[in-house]
């Protein structure tokens, strides 16, 4: 029987983490932050750590560039909330949504496939170059457990950007990430994969971009749905991608972790799918986090990949919703 949302609330309030399946299999359940409160708040609460700390909501109404002291300020907060866990700093991810006054963004006719994210490197690589160091600084200050924090780029959609993005992550002592919101990194993962130490999957964009549905639109909210098969499918290729290249490895010496953090990862249902694609971790705004944790302590992992197998099995998303809801309830 389905549960009420009466029950929901009472289980999500009884729960307290860490994140595991039913079988024990632990879960990375980690929190959506956009700055220093947020993070000192999360640290609070039942999360990992945060799997994605949005640096450009910090800077929104700013006219002028934050210099490097005052960012490293706020990232050493943010950092500092989980000196000992995961921190996923994400580089500005200026444009679209998100304008940023300062980063001089160009007036488009089409934001949403314009000058977005790691883009900005087209304007003014030393945006991004002094975001990094500032990145670097903060985790000296927060000291060794961040001492190599983890920072990921927006909006990357060829090998080029990725391998330079890494490099220079990688020149400052940071682990570098790419997000997976543009359709041609889920496409050719493989060839990615070598340059980065993890993914994260940005649901929200990669949808809007998979369906060709603008994600601000609420009347094209029916296409812009994470249940899309299509869009699982290209979540399934990825994880999929990286199991594959940790297996050709020496000893699984190459096992490039893969998460989601946009708000599909939010659905406990869909959650439980994520992990049966293949996903390791998931990251969703703080007031979600317990009934993610919650509704995953009741099921095991051969259940989740049941349970994906019934949504990839589908065409329409309302039906793979359903059939998952009937599935993981029975
Ligand atoms: C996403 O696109 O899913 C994501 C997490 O990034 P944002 O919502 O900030 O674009
Ligand atoms: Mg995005």
């Amino acid at each position: 029987a389905a549960a009420s949302d009466r029950q929901l609330r009472d289980a999500a309030s009884a729960w307290t983490g860490p994140a595991a399946l039913a079988d024990g299999h632990p879960v990375d359940l980690l929190a959506n932050v956009k700055d220093g409160d947020g993070a000192q708040e999360a640290a609070g609460g039942p999360a990992g750590g945060i799997g994605l700390f949005r640096t450009e909501m910090a800077f929104l109404s700013r006219p002028d560039e934050p210099t490097v002291e005052e960012q490293a300020e706020l990232y050493a907060r943010v950092l500092g909330a989980f000196p000992e866990a995961k921190v996923v700093t994400r580089t500005l991810d200026a444009g679209s949504d998100k304008p940023l006054a300062f980063a001089g963004m160009p007036d488009e006719e089409n934001p949403a496939l314009g000058v977005r994210g790691i883009r900005i490197d087209l304007l003014d690589r030393g945006v991004l170059d002094r975001q990094l160091d500032a990145i670097a600084e903060a985790g000296r200050r927060v000291g060794r457990a961040q001492s190599s924090p983890w920072v990921m780029a927006p909006m990357i959609a060829t090998v080029a950007e990725a391998r330079d993005f890494a490099d220079r992550c990688r020149q400052r002592g940071l682990t570098p990430g790419i997000m997976v919101e543009v359709p041609s990194v889920a496409v050719s993962v493989d060839r990615f994969l070598p340059h980065v130490d993890f993914m994260s999957i940005g649901t929200n964009d990669l949808t809007q971009y998979v369906m060709a549905a603008d994600r601000m639109s609420t009347d094209l909210a029916a296409l812009n749905d994470p249940w899309q098969p299509a869009v699982l499918r290209l979540i399934h290729r990825v994880a999929e991608g990286a199991a594959a290249a940790a297996s050709a490895a020496p000893n699984g010496s190459r096992r490039v972790p893969i998460g989601v953090c946009g708000e599909a990862a939010a659905d406990p249902h869909l959650a439980m799918v994520l992990l049966g694609l293949g996903v390791s971790s998931l990251s969703v705004a703080p007031a979600a986090l317990p009934f993610v944790g919650a509704a995953l302590a009741g099921v095991t992992l051969e259940k989740c990949r049941e349970l994906a197998a019934l949504a990839l099995d589908c065409d329409e998303p309302g039906q793979a919703r359903s059939a998952v809801i009937e599935a993981a309830d029975a």
